[in-house]
This record gives structure tokens, C-alpha cells and sequence, in this order.
């Protein structure tokens, strides 16, 4: 009579456990899982060391402060116990914002409303007197692509596209209108405008502008690119309505400097049993030049030194060589992602997995795979090993700027740490991009939840 019960119990208890974990193995597990959300959520170490990189300032690829925060990684790194620390030049963009931007509109009454603008990054500057001409409005790419070039020609372009509140998964809305930012100028200076404006590509309704990466075009003329805030755009779309003939005024000071020496960080915990078998982990330590890079990557750097720390304070070495590295240049240029996918290839590394952090130190949701499906059922069995509402899926496809140039070249598998992204393209790219922007908590579930796959994946490969 007593063993049916336990029969059941038995049954039951095994139902749960995936089929390629024992129940020791899965007990060893929750123990080492459970010790990393523990440590912490209560050391917050992630989140000091946050507070200690963002009080370098902003750390845009050949800046400063770039060079300073390449050089505070690698200290901290070097009193972590990791078996190695070291840098990896390359040679990375340089360019300066230069003096605060200025933007107004004037209508045809003399009325001047003032606008807030940030130079897209990569513009040239406008002549130092500024440019002030008037204003052609569209709503996207193609809009622009049906005006006839003489209703464009010496005009300002104003790109106005309005950021798709409807998408839950955020990032969504941001990748539909960041190809404005992007290639904007490109396509308006085709039809002879003077320079172009884009409304920024942001969820807030505030009036802080968003910068973010431009480009050119070697057969195109090169003109001056900028973001309006949300509500500047506003205000212009209003006064163009009311008064088409309103100009606009425009004056960027920005400058382009020769390439600059700059370098990835990398630390690194030797493999006991497959060292040539590496799980790489990683963020960019670049950043745009305005606010403190908090969430846009200090958090997914922070996610990963800590990860690492994690794991080299475990009391059993991994299985498999385990690397995190702060990449440099994401924001401008991927030359930090392409010289890690170069050392890799040339020196013939066996990358098991590659995992980037670069959505924010909001709290954490799942893992982006690109991977077999085989691979991705079995990072799924996992799923309950995770403390609820921290990691719940491992969804297809994701992975990372930086580590893209390696899964291109070498076919290793990526996958990107998913989080809460209500909040984060509020303040993306933007001077509130800042430490205090970054709750404690939220940070620190990312660091044990990109501990824990890590752990996993060294414990079982993939
Ligand atoms: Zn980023």
C-alpha cells in the first residue's frame, strides 16, 4: 500500500527532469544556479562596477575616455583570479561631436522656436555660420523616393517617422525607422537637399534627441545629418503645416580625427577538461558620446565580467575554456566583433557558443539562439532550472553585433540574453542613457541568468 504512492512520486518527479540530466546532476545544478542569483542579488557587484565605469563618461570609439575605460576593465579584470587577461588592438573610427549643436525654426513672420537637435553620429559639420533653408517633410525612405528632385533641392529634408507603439518586442519598432538614421542623408542628398533631419527614433514622448550611426556614400555628397527630439519634431511638422515657407536653421560643429589604436578586453578561465572548446561571453564597451552608455552596453559588459566572476568563484574549475570580452567599436564600426572573428580564424579557435548581452540591464526574459534546432531543444530543457520570471524562452534566432562577425566566419552558434525592452529605446543612444537609469535588481538577475546558460553550457556542451 506505502509503495504506490511512492511509485507515483517517482514517476512524476522524473517526468521533469530533461532527458539528458540525472537527478544528481540537476540537484548540482539548482544548487550552483540558485548560488549565482543569490550572490548577486545581494554583493550587487555588477552594478558597483556599473557606478565605477559610467564615472568615466560617455566612451565613444577613439575618445578618452574610451582608452580609460578599456584600461579600468582590465584592472578589474586583473584582481578577478581569472587565468588570463589581456587586451587585442585594432584600429577603430575617431570622431568628435564638437560644440553643442543649434537648431530653430523661423517663420515666414520672423517667429524662432528653438529645437532640439543632436548630430547623427558620423555627420559632417555645416558651415560654420550654419545652414538655414527651407523644409521638405516625409514619412519615410519611400516617401521621399516619389518627390521630384526640384521639390527637393536645396531644402532641408525632415524625415518624420513615428515610432510603432503597438510592438511589445520594441526592438521591432526601432529596426523600422533606424534605417532613416542611417541612410537618410544618403537618399535625400541624391535629390539635392542640404542636409536632413529625422525625427529621433525613440519610444518616449519627451524632447531629448536620440543620436545612433549615419552613413555616406562615396558617390553621394556628404551632408549634415541630425535627430530632433520627439516634440521638436512635433513642433516642426505643426509650424510646416501652418506656414510651409518656415526655414530652419541648422549649426553642427562635428569633426572627423585619423583612425585611432583602441583595443577589445578579453579575461579568460581555462577549461580542465575541453580547453580548446571556448564559450565566449561579451558587451561593447563603446558607447554613444552622450549620457553614460549605462544600459547601451555598460550593463551587458557588466553582465559578463560578472558572469565570469561568478564562475571563477566557483569551487570546481569549467569544463571548457570561458572568455568574456568587452568589445570595442559596436557603435560605429564592429572592428572590435571583426578583430575577435579575425584572432579566431587566424589562430583556429573552436568557439562552442558565442553570447552577447547588448539590450540593457533590464530584467532578464529569455536567450535569442541561432543555433540547429537540435542545439535549441536542448538550451530548452533547461527552462526549469531558471527561477520563474527570470529566463522563460529560448527563442529562435538572436545573437549580437559584436559576435556576428564570428558566427559569420567560424559558423558558430550565437545567442543574445533577451530582457524587458519597454524602457530601453526611451533612452537609447540619448543623455539619459545613465547609471541612475539602471535598477540594481534588474541588472543583477542578467548577470546570474548569463552565469547560469554559461555554466550549463560548460557542463554539457551543446
Ligand atoms: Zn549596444
Amino acid at each position: 500500500m506505502k509503495v504506490l504512492p511512492l511509485v507515483i512520486v517517482l514517476i512524476s518527479t522524473l517526468s521533469l527532469i530533461p532527458d539528458n540530466l540525472t537527478g544528481q546532476e540537476r540537484q548540482t545544478d539548482e544548487r550552483v544556479i540558485k548560488s549565482f542569483f543569490d550572490q548577486t542579488l545581494t554583493e550587487r557587484q555588477s552594478y558597483k562596477w556599473l557606478r565605477d565605469l559610467c564615472e568615466i563618461g560617455p566612451r565613444l570609439s577613439g575618445s578618452k575616455q574610451s582608452l580609460e575605460a578599456i584600461h579600468w576593465v582590465k584592472s578589474v579584470m586583473d584582481t578577478c583570479g581569472f587565468d588570463r587577461v589581456y587586451l587585442q588592438e585594432v584600429m577603430v573610427p575617431h570622431w568628435e561631436r564638437g560644440m553643442p549643436e543649434v537648431a530653430f525654426i523661423k517663420d515666414t513672420k520672423g517667429n524662432q522656436y528653438p529645437l532640439n537637435v543632436l548630430a547623427i553620429g558620423g555627420s559632417i559639420a555645416t558651415p560654420a555660420g550654419g545652414i538655414t533653408a527651407e523644409v521638405i517633410e516625409v514619412g519615410s525612405l519611400v516617401d521621399l523616393e516619389e518627390i521630384d528632385q526640384s521639390d527637393v533641392s536645396g531644402k532641408i529634408v525632415f524625415f518624420n517617422p513615428h515610432f510603432d507603439q503597438r510592438n511589445i518586442q520594441t526592438g521591432a519598432s526601432y529596426g523600422a525607422n533606424v534605417s532613416v538614421r542611417a541612410r537618410g542623408a544618403i537618399k535625400a542628398a541624391e535629390k539635392g537637399a542640404v542636409a536632413s533631419v529625422i525625427r529621433s527614433v525613440s519610444s518616449a514622448y519627451d524632447d531629448i534627441p536620440h543620436t545612433g550611426t549615419g552613413s555616406y556614400h562615396s558617390e553621394v555628397d556628404s551632408i549634415p545629418a541630425a535627430a530632433l527630439g520627439v516634440e521638436s519634431a512635433d513642433l516642426l511638422h505643426g509650424i510646416l503645416e501652418l506656414d510651409p515657407k518656415a526655414k530652419l536653421f541648422l549649426r553642427m560643429d562635428c569633426r572627423w580625427h585619423p583612425e585611432a589604436l583602441s583595443y577589445n578586453v578579453v579575461g579568460e578561465i581555462q577549461g580542465q577538461a575541453h580547453p580548446d572548446e571556448i564559450i565566449v561571453m561579451g558587451g561593447h564597451l563603446d558607447s554613444w558620446d552622450v549620457g553614460d552608455g549605462a544600459h547601451d552596453d555598460g550593463a551587458g559588459c557588466m553582465h559578463a565580467l560578472g558572469a565570469l566572476k561568478l564562475i571563477a568563484d566557483l569551487d570546481a574549475a569549467p569544463r571548457r575554456t570561458i572568455r568574456a570580452v568587452m568589445f570595442i567599436n559596436e557603435e560605429n564600426g564592429t572592428r572590435g566583433g571583426q578583430a575577435y572573428a579575425d584572432s579566431a580564424v587566424n589562430k583556429g579557435e573552436n568557439h562552442l557558443v558565442a553570447i552577447e548581452s547588448d539590450a540593457g540591464g533590464y530584467s532578464p526574459r529569455g536567450f535569442g539562439v541561432t543555433a540547429s534546432e537540435e542545439q535549441r531543444t536542448k538550451l530548452e530543457s533547461y527552462l526549469d532550472l531558471f527561477p520563474r520570471n527570470t529566463i522563460s524562452y529560448f527563442s529562435k534566432g538572436g545573437g549580437g553585433v559584436d559576435i556576428g562577425p564570428l558566427h559569420r566566419s567560424t559558423g558558430t552558434p550565437m545567442m543574445g540574453l533577451v530582457v524587458d525592452g519597454q524602457k530601453m529605446f526611451d533612452l537609447h543612444h540619448s543623455p539619459n542613457d545613465i547609471f541612475e537609469a539602471v535598477h540594481p535588481r534588474e541588472l543583477e538577475l542578467g548577470t546570474a541568468s548569463l552565469a547560469s546558460i554559461v555554466f550549463l553550457i560548460d557542463q554539457y556542451g551543446l
